[in-house]
């Protein structure tokens, strides 16, 4: 696959977390200081497959020509 941006080969590679979930959420949207680790809220977009033992792991791909993740979401 290539990056999308320069065109270079894209590295093929996991983000992962050992006990939370990994989620989008929109720029104005702040990380409430109490809430569950995997809970995915309204508006939110999640980016991986949690589960409760072992956290969340998202297969992504990086550019190191331009510095850049790309995650498929579905
Ligand atoms: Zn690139």
């Amino acid at each position: 696959m290539l990056c999308p941006y320069c065109q270079q080969p894209l590295l093929k590679g996991h983000i992962q977390t050992r006990g939370e979930a990994i989620k989008w959420l929109r720029e104005e949207k702040e990380k409430p200081i109490i809430e569950s680790r995997w809970k995915i809220g309204e508006g939110e977009i999640a980016l991986g497959h949690y589960r409760f033992i072992g956290g969340d792991d998202v297969e992504a791909y990086c550019c190191p020509a331009c510095h850049k993740i790309i995650i498929d979401y579905k």
